[in-house]
């Protein structure tokens, strides 16, 4: 075991709040303007200098995922596409609707959005640890640059991605995949410039049939050619498809294909690693690109993730839990706050490349229950986005953007209802949830 020393200090409590929302990705900024919109008094925290999380920061493109009409999905796409005319669906595939968003238009849409319901936005501060007193989470302690800073909420949402707030809080935590706690491979996402738009292809994944229109490989299945590239060594080691995304803009392509296996995303130096080694790949997968797939012949990296994209890490054990079934039958329930949400199970391959399970697998549009978003031991706390309660499986579904933003939506009127009510989440009938998402236009 690691020496440990014993660190104490006295922290500074310089605000306090109804709602405090830690981490601003697409659920915890949709979770914080959802409080304030029904007049909380919120904090949102984020570690970084700009909102957006994955969407932003992570160059992740497209938002991916479905759910039922009237959310702050719907919201936002109307919002990106007022700005950036390009976003518009893409046809739909296996994999659904894909909506292209140019991510310099998502952290404005995103700002706009919080600075118009009242969010005081904090950039820069880390959390640190929660504050915990009479057995309950009541806020959390921040780095800054100017030393640890505390807030005091009613209400905190942890929507770190990684649970950062409900592990320090002592939860019960799941991690990974049940079987050898495997998680998903972690992957820096780019965009390349300079593709011609007359003959290059996109391609949304591995099970992909598409075609190579000319060329030395005319004919030949894509995939197929990922794959004898990366037998060859011409693509890195785990790399056997690279998923060529339409953005919203002709001439361009966003590029998962990256990925680093076997690293723990919650291990600083794991993450150094990941970086040095993932920037390198971006380099080979272009390489591949303007070697052998026409179109690409003069493409250049526009841009690319500012961090490390983390699929799946740890997931917080709710009073209530989702289970592979919920997601493959399409479980309806009458304590859901998210309605319809759907998304193939996308198993990334924890321990090698393509799918865990030969390809994604079918899911039905299922109900994301309110008690996956109430830890089952911690009081003060609600979870949204990727780390809420369910199984490997589930999670492989509803970790996409869509369903992350209506389920911020919704764990934003819940805290809000819980700090005006004066109740912990647990005790907080579902149905008061419900009935505000239903007065905004949410189908349920
Ligand atoms: C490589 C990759 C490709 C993907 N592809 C797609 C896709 O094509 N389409 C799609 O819809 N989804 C995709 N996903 C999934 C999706 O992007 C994420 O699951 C989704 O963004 C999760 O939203 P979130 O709000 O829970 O977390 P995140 O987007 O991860 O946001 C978490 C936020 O919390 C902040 N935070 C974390 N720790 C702290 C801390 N200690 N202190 C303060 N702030 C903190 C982070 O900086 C971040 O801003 C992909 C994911 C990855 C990694």
């Amino acid at each position: 075991m690691a020496e440990c020393i014993l660190y104490q200090s006295s922290v500074p409590v310089v605000r306090e709040c109804d709602v405090l929302v830690v981490g601003a990705g697409p659920s915890g900024v949709c979770a914080a303007v959802s409080a304030a919109r029904e007049g909380a008094k919120v904090i949102l925290c984020e570690r970084y200098g700009s909102v957006g999380g994955m969407l932003t920061m992570g160059n992740v493109d497209p938002i991916l995922g479905e759910v039922a009409g009237g959310t702050y999905y719907d919201e936002i796409v109307r919002r990106l596409a007022e700005i950036d005319k390009g976003t518009v669906p893409t046809t739909g595939t296996r994999i659904g609707r894909e909506i292209p968003v140019n991510r310099e238009v998502a952290k404005i849409v995103l700002d706009r959005m919080i600075e118009d319901a009242g969010v005081e936005l904090w950039v820069g501060a880390a959390f640190v640890d929660a504050l915990i007193e009479n057995g309950k989470v009541t806020g959390a302690i921040f780095a800054t640059q100017n030393g640890l800073k505390a807030v005091r909420a009613k209400i905190t949402v942890d929507s770190t991605g990684d649970a950062c707030v409900a592990a320090a809080a002592g939860a019960e935590i799941e991690i990974g995949r049940e079987s050898d706690g495997g998680l998903q491979p972690m992957t820096l996402e780019f965009t390349v410039t300079g593709v011609d738009e007359s003959i290059a292809i996109s391609v949304w994944g591995g099970s992909d049939p598409i075609k190579i229109p000319a060329g030395e490989f005319a004919g030949m299945e894509y995939r197929e050619l990922c794959k004898q590239k990366n037998r060859e060594g011409e693509l890195p080691e785990f790399v056997s498809i690279v998923r060529l995304h339409r953005t919203s803009h002709p001439g361009e392509r966003s590029v998962n294909a990256t990925q680093v296996n076997n690293l723990s995303p919650l291990d600083p130096a794991d993450m150094g690693k990941a970086e040095l080694e993932l920037r390198d790949q971006i380099k080979k997968c272009v390489d591949f690109l303007q070697k052998y797939i026409p179109g690409f012949e003069n493409c250049s990296i526009k841009t690319s993730a500012d961090t490390v994209g983390v699929r799946e890490s740890r997931r917080v054990r709710g009073i209530e839990y989702i289970v592979d079934k919920d997601v493959e039958d399409g479980r309806h329930r009458e304590d859901g706050i998210v309605h319809n949400a759907w998304f193939l199970i996308d198993i990334h391959n924890p321990k090698g490349g393509g799918q865990a399970e030969g390809y994604s697998r079918p899911a039905q549009p299922y109900d994301i229950p309110y008690g996956a978003l109430v830890p089952i031991k911690t009081d003060g706390l609600l979870i949204a986005g990727r780390p809420i309660s369910g199984t490997h499986r589930a999670h492989a579904s509803w970790r996409v953007m869509a369903i992350c933003m209506a389920m911020g939506e919704a764990a934003g009127v819940a805290a809000s209802k819980c700090s005006a009510l004066g109740v912990e989440p647990r005790d907080l009938n579902p149905a008061e949830v419900r009935k505000v998402l239903t007065s905004r236009g949410v189908e349920l």
